[in-house]
């Protein structure tokens, strides 16, 4: 007795390590979209400006997002928001 499984990305035959490797770059992907949300969704008090995030660097779980905006404090807050 046996059983097979057949595994699809996106509509795509694909096998299962191809599946796995799928799997975690979209978990990956929902990390850094949350994440840049969030960043972005900071607002400078002052200026009226939103913080704008821009992925760096990915290392495992590890992200590393490089943060801009219109002064020091935006970039503070934004940083406390992640
Ligand atoms: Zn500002």
């Amino acid at each position: 007795m046996g059983f097979e499984l057949e595994y699809t990305l996106n509509g795509r035959r694909v096998s299962q390590r191809q599946f796995f490797d799928g799997m975690q770059q979209e978990v990956c992907d929902v990390a850094v979209k949350a994440a840049t949300e969030r960043i972005e969704s900071v607002r400078c008090r002052q200026h009226g400006q939103r913080a704008r995030a821009t992925l760096k660097n990915q290392r495992g779980d590890r992200l590393e997002f490089s943060i801009t905006g219109c002064c020091d404090q935006l970039i503070e807050a934004a940083q406390r928001a992640v």
